[in-house]
């Protein structure tokens, strides 16, 4: 049997108009900005307006650890935000925006797959509804008007060695890594190192997804440490004088997106922050929206529960206040095969025992869900390759862990596929039978934070940092940056920092090679391996076989 690609299930869908949409969360057509006849965003009339509102119930969506057989997380958002529609609720998904640069190398798509989708899947990957782009310009704003500082006489002194604030473009070019600018002689400035990061790893992007509104916005941006003088002390972002212009510029970046799923249900698609030097989810504002607006808001979290779920926890949660009701922890089949050391190309083989042995991940992602106070329901994300004794075996695995596991056929049949998981997840939600609370307090000093981190979601021995990285976390925490949650930057195949050690590791040491400081975003950076913040294209990109079709029709990117 041949199965339909994404794009050509997007492209039979019955799109409602945006208005329809809208109306089904009780917003009007005079509170929608449309963007054409499928996006809009919410007004911030509108959204001033709810916020007496009693809040829904939040659904986190995470996964273990990623593995190149794919686990599917966006997919079961969707997924299950059709099923409790089709259940009779009312419910809605809160998923992050795509990066458009990504999408010519590898092919791509952040919108879900097969009968799970989001529409219109290809604006959604592409220009949307232009956020990114004025993320990409208000960080070039305060660039440009950093050098334009220095050209003018540098009164704010800053040592031209240690501006730490970079440049940023939506597109994978390795070539800006690390460059020289400002050559070509005295009209130019001065001549000094600095690179490019790709626009979701811009603080600015960090900061408009965890700001609560325009207010909060303006004062993080003037937060930002720029540079550092001569003295090493910091140069904000308010010493440049560019956090006014740059909150006019993302002005309506900062409202969330209206769209539909294949089901025509309502989504908000809002920011997408990195997930390593980041912590990784959808826009703040349209998380505290969508609970204002609907019963149940279902939501995804970048990378494996260890890093996606934990920052979506420690960093989102408790800076927002938000208390999630429910963590769905997507499992497949064949992720673990691959955790129980079955190739990629074997994967097409049924191995109940590598599954079992695989289940090791699972339960330990289970295990520390159920530490921050929540309850968790495993969604086996089914494929249509799994056979009935290898999805049982995670059913009784799991059942062996004091939980349960639901088998979902939302990519092969939409919300009927799902309907099983969002009776259950639904009876949990409203049950109450959460505590949630992040799993340190703002006042423990930060590199305890790391310690309780490393030691209780990653099951490290120890943390290994030079003196030189504990002196500066004590700095800071003498500048008053004690109380910031931290956001890890480590590798997302593995508890340990180590990529190829699957399954449930133990006895590994966590290595913390440098610390940032994101003072506009609010968190500390502590970078635990390689990171990569502009990535590169591959020998042969995606882009090679794009083209628009005589109709017009986008063809080789997903
Ligand atoms: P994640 O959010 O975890 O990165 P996605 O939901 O974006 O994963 O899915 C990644 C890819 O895997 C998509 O192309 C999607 O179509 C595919 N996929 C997801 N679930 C299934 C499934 N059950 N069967 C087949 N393909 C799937
Ligand atoms: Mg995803």
């Amino acid at each position: 049997m041949s199965y339909k690609s994404d794009i050509e299930i997007a492209r039979e869908a019955q799109k409602r108009p945006i208005q329809e949409i809208g109306a089904k969360l009780g917003i009007s057509s005079n509170d929608l900005v449309p963007y054409g006849h499928d996006k809009a965003k919410i007004s911030q009339s509108f959204i001033n307006s709810v916020q007496d509102r009693t809040d829904g119930k939040l659904i986190l969506v995470t996964a273990i650890n990623p593995t190149p057989a794919g686990e599917g997380k966006t997919t079961t958002t969707v997924g299950l935000g059709d099923g409790l529609n089709r259940i009779g609720k009312n419910a809605m998904v809160c998923i992050r925006e795509a990066s458009l640069g990504p999408n010519f190398g590898m092919k791509g798509g952040a919108a879900g797959g097969g009968y799970a989708q989001i529409v219109p899947m290809e604006d959604m990957n592409l220009h949307f509804t232009g956020d990114f782009h004025a993320i990409t310009s208000a960080h070039s704003l305060l660039s440009a008007m950093i050098d334009n500082h220095i050209y003018w006489g540098n009164d704010l002194e800053i040592d031209t060695r240690r501006v730490v604030w970079r440049r940023v473009v939506d597109m994978n070019d390795r070539a800006l890594r690390q460059i020289t600018a400002s050559l070509g002689g005295v009209a130019n400035g001065f001549p000094r190192e600095t690179g490019f990061d790709i626009t979701v790893a811009s603080e600015v992007m960090a900061i408009l997804c965890l700001a609560n509104n325009l207010k909060d916005l303006e004062k993080r941006l003037g937060d930002i440490i720029v540079a550092y003088r001569r003295d090493k002390t910091p140069v904000y972002c308010r010493d440049i004088e560019a956090d006014g212009a740059m909150t006019v510029l993302l002005k309506d970046a900062m409202q969330p997106n209206l769209v539909q799923t294949l089901e025509n249900n309502p989504a908000f698609v809002h920011g997408g922050p990195f997930a390593n030097i980041a912590h990784g989810c959808n826009s703040v504002i349209a998380t505290k929206t969508a609970l204002k607006v609907a019963d149940y808001v279902v939501t995804e979290a970048g990378f494996g529960a260890d890093l996606g779920a934990e920052k979506f926890m420690n960093i989102k949660c408790r800076k927002a206040g938000l208390a999630p009701s429910v963590v769905v922890l997507v499992a497949t089949v064949r992720a673990m095969k691959m955790n129980g050391g079955v190739a990629k190309a074997d994967l097409g083989t049924e191995n109940v025992e590598a599954v079992m042995s695989g289940c090791a991940n699972l339960g330990r992602h289970i295990e520390n869900m159920k530490s921050f106070g929540v309850p968790v329901v495993v969604a086996i994300n089914h494929f249509v390759t799994d056979s009935d004794a290898e999805v049982q075996a995670i059913k009784d695995f799991v059942v062996s862990q004091g939980s349960e596991a639901i088998l979902s056929r939302h990519w092969e049949l939409g919300s009927e596929g799902s309907a099983e998981l969002a009776t259950r997840v639904a009876e949990i939600a409203d049950a109450d039978m959460g505590n949630f609370a992040p799993i340190y307090p703002d006042d423990m000093p930060l590199f305890e934070k790391i310690e309780t981190i490393a030691k209780r979601i990653y099951r490290a021995d120890e943390v290994l940092a030079d003196q030189k990285i504990r002196n500066q976390l004590k700095d800071w925490e003498d500048q008053g940056y004690g109380n910031l949650p931290v956001c890890m930057a480590k590798t997302q195949y593995s508890f340990s920092t180590d990529p190829t050690l699957r399954g449930a590791p133990v006895g590994h040491s966590v290595p913390v090679r440098e610390v940032r400081l994101s003072a506009g975003a609010g968190f500390i950076v502590a970078v635990c391996g390689d990171i990569m913040t502009m990535p590169g294209l591959p020998r042969n990109p995606a882009a090679k076989s794009i083209c628009l079709s005589d109709e017009g029709e986008i063809q080789g990117l997903f």
